[in-house]
């Protein structure tokens, strides 16, 4: 098994002799770069010196674990405020706009500089799946310079890579047209959309062993998903952690396809609390909290991501000194807390649905019901799939390893199943979480 690429390209961005190891190089590389960080943003940010205000320089991680937080809210409550560097040198600002809500919307304000760190990482990290001369279908947004997939692609073109940028999947033919002009391309995409090109009207026209690999971009990737992929096409199927505020890229998985090696020479990871904000025991679930190393636009100091995960203390199997992040388990509070007892969480109904044939993509909503709560599904199916959708839910929900008790308890019962008519699952970008529409 082939070792994760990053850690060469650590090896490269962080100083350091032979005697020290690499993961002691990188623990000082990173306390050096946060007390940097720290004092850089205090000196340039009206928000930071706000926030900062009276707080000591960092002498060491623990003395940094006890700095405030950034929030979510703060970038779009004081998003000028936090930016560190003038206007004339931001290259680039991506605006995001949550689904449902009105008010400001999330500003991230990158330099040149911050997004050339973006593109030598995505060149390191993409040689986990390709090798020069390969070829990369990006269906991410790629139209406007310095976009996610403009970037992916100006980073394979440096590892002699080609790029064929082709956007979010709207047309699904000419996105078939598109992997069958590339023999053995890679496809990186968004999991609901390329299950759906697997799956769906085209489902056997893209042919087992056309494809070779598939990277999967999101915040969380149900594994379902992963493996009907890796089922239907016979290709290894690796994601990808990050957003927009961790500079896109965050972390890959290796070949070992089992945890996502980070960002390090740019991002410090931290799992924390979600409820105390104290730093979680070694190997805990919490919450993930990253500090930007190098930033220079719009630097996060101790951002609250909202993304459950753990790190994985053992070794990884591809022979790495390099930590892994575990399986994002999905968004903080998005779970529902049931009436009788119990929780439910968008990726244990992921995993327990996605397994059935024919399905594409689904949303869910709770409501009240008499004594207890009902879960009402509408799924997006293969044209004609409806019937084996609705026949095989409640098994699958009774069998689901994180869904099962619940149903079988009564703590949730299945109300009803609707089917959204015809058309393209939409983006998929949208962050999955279960609609909680019950009263009081
Ligand atoms: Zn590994």
């Amino acid at each position: 098994m082939n070792k994760t690429p990053l850690e060469d390209w650590l090896n490269a961005r962080v100083p350091g002799h032979g005697d020290a190891t690499l993961t002691e190089r990188i623990d000082r590389y990173q306390l050096q770069r946060l007390r940097e960080t720290v004092e850089y943003v205090r000196g340039k940010s009206p928000f930071y010196r706000d926030l900062f205000a009276g707080v000591d320089p960092v002498t060491d991680l623990k003395r940094f674990s006890t700095l405030p937080f950034t929030t979510a809210d703060d970038l779009r409550e004081q998003g000028l405020r936090m930016l560190c560097s003038s206007q004339d040198e931001i290259e680039r600002v991506v605006t995001l706009q949550s689904s449902g809500t009105t008010g400001p919307a999330k500003r991230v304000f990158f330099t040149a500089q911050d997004l050339e760190a973006t593109v030598d990482f995505f060149a390191h990290g993409m040689a986990t799946l390709v090798e020069p001369g390969a070829t990369v279908i990006i269906f991410l947004p790629g139209e406007l310079p310095d976009s996610v997939g403009d970037l992916l692609a100006r980073a394979l073109v440096r590892t002699k890579v080609n790029p064929v940028v082709s956007g979010p999947v709207r047309d699904q033919a000419a996105a078939r047209a598109t992997i069958m002009k590339h023999p053995r391309p890679c496809l990186v995409g968004i999991p609901t959309q390329i299950l759906a090109l697997a799956r769906g009207d085209l489902a056997g026209t893209i042919s087992k062993g056309w494809v070779a690999s598939v990277l999967l971009s999101t915040d969380y990737v149900p594994k379902a998903i992963e493996r009907e992929l890796e089922r239907l096409w016979g290709c290894r199927v690796l994601t990808h952690y990050g957003m927009t505020e961790t500079g896109l890229g965050g972390g890959v998985e290796c070949a070992a396809g089992d945890g996502y090696h980070l960002r390090e020479a740019d991002l410090y990871t931290e799992i924390v609390d979600p409820g105390t904000g104290m730093p979680a025991a070694d190997g805990e679930e919490g919450e993930v909290v990253f500090t930007t190393l190098c930033r220079r636009g719009m630097p996060l100091v101790r951002y609250r991501t909202g993304d459950l995960a753990r790190l994985v203390t053992s070794p990884c199997p591809c022979g790495t000194a390099l930590k892994r992040l575990g399986r994002v388990q999905g968004r903080i509070g998005a779970g529902i807390s049931l009436e009788n007892g119990g929780r439910i969480r968008m990726p244990a109904l992921d995993e327990a649905l996605f397994p059935i044939p024919g399905v594409l993509d689904f949303s869910a909503e709770v409501r009240s019901q008499g004594e207890g709560d009902q879960l009402n599904l509408c799924f997006h199916t293969v044209e004609g799939g409806e019937e084996e959708v609705a026949r095989n839910a409640l098994p699958a929900l009774l069998q689901g390893g994180a869904t099962g008790m619940l149903f079988r308890e009564k703590e949730l019962t299945l109300g009803s199943i609707t089917f959204n008519e015809g058309g393209w699952p939409g983006t998929g970008v949208a962050k999955r979480q279960i609609q909680d529409h019950r009263c009081g």
